[in-house]
């Protein structure tokens, strides 16, 4: 699996490509649609899928335009258990609140989509509607528990980092 990282908006949100074979998944689309539509016109891959990690804004603003562009489908409703294939390798679904409610990372080999739960020095909000302190520490301490410790983890916002590098308290 190849994983390309593009920051785009404002908050330096992270939108990746993940991508084998002639399969493409793209997480967070969140701004930038003409800088993510360049980036994925160089790979020459056709994205299947569009997922987002949580509703807000800055992870979700050009999900339609990269949508109408590519052919993507948008998959909503993640279920926890879940799972998404690009060709032969399969990314599962956590539900992970505490940033917001809908919040969700996707695990694949040795490495997780994370969304706004883990930055290297920390998490995310839990102050925003559907934040929730309790909720985060869970899903931290879960994700500590389950993922292995070179699990390399890729943010909503800065540089990707292994779980046992996280530097955040919980
Ligand atoms: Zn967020």
């Amino acid at each position: 699996m190849k994983i390309k990282r593009i920051v785009v908006g404002m908050l330096e949100t992270n939108c990746y490509l993940l991508y084998n074979g002639e399969e493409m998944l793209v997480v967070d689309p969140g701004a930038d649609a003409k800088k993510i539509i360049g980036e994925i016109e160089k790979t020459g891959i056709k994205p299947k899928y569009i997922v987002n990690t949580h509703g807000h804004p800055d992870h979700v603003m050009a999900n339609r335009e990269v949508e109408e562009r590519t052919g993507a489908k948008i998959i909503e409703n993640l279920q926890e258990g879940e799972k998404i294939t690009v060709r032969d390798s399969d990314l599962r679904i956590m539900h992970t609140p505490g940033h917001t409610k809908d919040s969700f990372c996707l695990k694949g080999e040795l490495f997780l989509m994370g969304g706004d739960v883990l930055f290297v020095d920390g998490h995310g909000r839990t102050d925003l509607p559907g934040g929730s302190d309790a909720e985060m520490k869970e899903t931290i301490h879960r994700l500590k528990k389950e993922l292995p410790k070179e699990t390399l983890i890729y943010p909503g916002h800065g540089e990707p980092f292994t779980i046992d590098e996280w530097k955040g308290d919980y």
